[in-house]
């Protein structure tokens, strides 16, 4: 009587090639979600420096300053700020500076085209 020894369909082979395929394939997917994901945070980082600088902007013309001057962040966000205070989504702090310089974040991927020209 002839008995098969065969566990299952696939060879040992194919079962190690199917699984390093799918390692490869979540791969791939992992590093285009991380390169999404780094983008999206770097975006809402741009977006949230330029609503400080144009906050900056109107309380200098509300109080008559000029370039230069320095402003605390609590004139800008908080309780008696424009917005409340901003949080990087990639737990960099951010540095208003002085009218007439735009703000920072410590970031160093989160760098304003403004800056970089
Ligand atoms: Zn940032």
């Amino acid at each position: 009587m002839k008995t098969n020894h065969r566990l299952s369909g696939f060879t040992f082979g194919e079962i190690l090639g199917l699984t390093l395929l799918l390692i490869s394939i979540v791969g791939v997917v992992l590093v285009i979600v991380a390169g999404t994901m780094k983008k999206e945070r770097q975006s809402v980082c741009l977006s949230t420096l330029s609503r400080i600088n144009a906050a900056k902007t109107i309380f200098a013309h509300e109080n008559g300053l000029t370039n230069g001057a320095k402003v605390a962040a609590s004139a800008i966000y908080g309780e008696r700020g424009y917005f409340l205070r901003p949080s990087c989504p990639s737990k960099g702090t951010y540095d208003i500076k002085p009218i007439g310089v735009y703000p920072t974040c410590s970031c160093p991927w989160h760098i304003p085209k403004e800056i970089t020209q």
